[in-house]
């Protein structure tokens, strides 16, 4: 089978697990399966790659022990409902995926998360930097919805989007949602037999769209729909994100080795390109930061602000704002979302970056304005 491999140059991805394949029919996490996952998934991040996990099934493992699986209660679920189940069920997912990570000494970290967290500027940037540190502490990041938190009902799809949030958020190069069926058809191929496979899209146009039919009743399939949606947000932020079947044995292995067949969302530009262009898009410049000459050199050599390179600010901002970066002869080199409000930075500029935990009371970031939140005039 000749199959689209471009793994290859993977370096940082995101997986997406929906509940069919982490509960039973009872209830019960499927282990055998999560557990060869997992062997993967660690031997992936021993060639290099940063893979974080975005995980549902909270509410597929929860519900049934606060009694309320839906043939018992032949009705639909209130939001609350679905909401208590997810609280119950979302300990046992994570002590699952512990418990199938012990045999490769893969550390799990939890993040919950809500779509809010990913699209407000400055709880992104929280999240982004919070993630960067679980995964440079060399744990994996397992993510679900806070669906406590959560103002929207609970869908069945909202961890596609969440996927595809995550992966914008963190800059990732591959999302890959691991579902029932192992790709995008020209119409349903359950119930229309001339329907044909699509290897890979490279433009989600109005037709791609037309191929996305509702979700099946039943399983928790968010059906294509979401996950054209989830196409969209990736490959707008330069990651390339592939549908596969899940249901099969080691589907990240198989697929490493070109013998699964998936479709292939491909994106025109790169996450660093679009990252670049998300924060010029919230360039509306709320303050400035004025910085010395060895500060401009480095920046030029492209690494991050630090407070002790900044020598006064200006306007009124606050963590999350973008602010321009200012010379001391007032010539403009950049801009930046900062990360710190405007009395914060006044208080650690010119000073080093192991005084901020002293002059502002807590351990804040050690940069001004971190690389990766930051663009160059040219
Ligand atoms: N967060 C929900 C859960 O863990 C699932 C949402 C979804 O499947 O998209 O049960």
């Amino acid at each position: 089978m000749k199959v689209l491999n471009v793994l290859n140059n993977a370096h940082r991805i995101i997986i997406k697990i929906g509940s069919a394949l982490i509960a039973d029919g009872d209830g019960k996490a499927r282990l055998a399966w999560m557990k060869a996952l997992a062997s993967d998934i660690a031997g992936w991040r021993t060639k290099g790659r940063e893979v974080i996990i975005v995980t549902s099934g909270a509410g597929a493992l929860g519900r049934s022990l606060v009694g309320l699986s839906r043939d018992k209660i032949k009705r639909n679920l209130s939001m609350e409902e679905k909401q208590a189940a997810t609280a119950v069920g979302q300990p046992i997912l994570m002590q699952a995926w512990e418990e199938v990570f012990k045999g490769s000494n893969t550390l799990t970290a939890q993040v919950l998360l809500t779509l809010d967290d990913t699209e407000d500027r400055q709880r992104h940037l929280t999240c982004r930097g919070a993630i960067e540190k679980i995964l440079k502490l060399n744990a994996l990041p397992i993510i679900n919805e806070n669906d406590t938190v959560s103002t929207a009902e609970i869908r069945i799809g909202d961890n596609d989007r969440l996927a595809a949030r995550v992966a914008q958020m963190m800059s990732a190069d591959t999302l890959i949602l691991l579902s029932d069926i192992d790709g995008l058809y020209t119409a349903d191929p359950k119930t229309n037999p001339s329907a044909t496979f699509i290897p890979e899209v490279k433009e989600i146009t109005t037709d791609i769209e037309a191929m996305a039919g509702d979700p099946q009743p039943g399983v928790s399939s968010g059906g294509m729909k979401t996950k054209i949606m989830a196409a969209k947000i990736a490959v707008t932020s330069g990651c390339r994100m592939a549908i596969l079947k899940g249901t099969e044995e080691n589907p990240l292995r198989k697929l490493d080795e070109g013998t699964l067949r998936c479709t292939w969302f491909t994106p025109s530009t790169t996450p660093l390109a679009a990252r670049k262009r998300w924060i010029a898009a919230h360039m509306s410049m709320k303050g400035a930061i004025i910085i010395d000459d060895g500060a401009a050199k480095a920046l030029q050599d492209g690494r991050s602000l630090l407070p002790a390179g900044v020598k006064s600010c200006e306007g009124s901002f606050v963590a999350g704002d973008a602010v321009a970066i200012k010379t001391l002869s007032g010539h403009s080199v950049g801009c930046g979302l900062i990360a710190f409000d405007r009395d914060e930075a006044d208080k650690i500029c010119g000073k080093r970056s192991d005084d901020i935990e002293r002059l502002l009371g807590y351990a804040g970031q050690e940069e001004m304005i971190h690389r990766d939140n930051m663009v160059m005039n040219k």
